[in-house]
């Protein structure tokens, strides 16, 4: 598949489930892709990405950036306390807050380093013992808190568990979100993004599906 497949197909979940196409962000997840693949992407003229690692996307975006200043770039992976400050200079948006202690220290670091990450807080709709996520029935209390601080909360972020139909979780993720007055769902993946999409998505992250199988990792 190629980027053009995938925006068509977008195009067409938003007409099934009667939504504005300019309504969902689809993030090119390009970590573990070997560079060309992703310059190619950038050449198409493409400019929404994702990466998991805060280091990896260090060594590659800079200078991406430098030649294509409008990219947006999306942290989707964990985020560890000690790589808060460069992940706040380098990302427009956090996908992965999933404690209080982890949005004050963002909420430090960005004051400090005059930046305005959107946010989104991760929720473990799976219940999964060693996913990272914020479990369902804490997730209200999680976004109270994030709410005192000074920062920008856009909405909320699932990884389904890989075994189980994805739907439940992308419904339950919505339904949270609705009830905390949250627009930003950051649902769905190469295997499912047209139906997180049906379910409301408003920022898909897929990778494969557009560059190919990861390489590595
Ligand atoms: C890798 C990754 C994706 C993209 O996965 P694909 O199946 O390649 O589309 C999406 N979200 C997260 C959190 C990821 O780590």
């Amino acid at each position: 598949m190629s980027l053009s497949d995938i925006t068509e197909r977008l195009t067409r979940a938003c007409d099934r489930a009667r939504r504005d196409p300019a309504s969902v962000k689809l993030i090119a997840v390009s970590k573990v892709q070997p560079p060309e693949r992703v310059e190619a992407v950038l050449g198409e003229g493409h400019r929404i990405f994702g990466e998991n690692r805060v280091q990896e996307a260090q060594d590659k975006w800079p200078a991406w950036k430098d030649r294509f200043p409008d990219t947006e770039l999306h942290l989707i992976g964990p985020l560890q306390s000690n790589k808060v400050r460069p992940a706040v200079r380098l990302f427009d948006a956090i996908h992965t807050v999933d404690s209080i202690k982890l949005a004050r220290r963002i909420a430090d670091i960005a004051a400090q380093e005059g930046r305005r990450p959107r946010l989104f807080v991760q929720v473990n709709t799976g219940e999964e013992p060693q996913k990272a996520g914020v479990a369902p029935d804490e997730a209200d209390a999680l976004v109270a808190e994030v709410r005192e601080l000074d920062l920008s909360l856009d909405g909320l972020m699932c990884i389904p568990p890989e075994h189980e139909a994805p739907s439940l979780h992308f419904a339950l993720l919505a339904k949270i979100a609705e009830r905390n007055g949250l627009d930003g769902l950051s649902m769905g993946m190469s295997a499912d993004f047209q139906e997180a999409i049906a379910f409301g998505a408003t920022h898909i992250r897929v990778g494969s599906a557009i560059f190919g199988a990861r390489v590595k990792g």
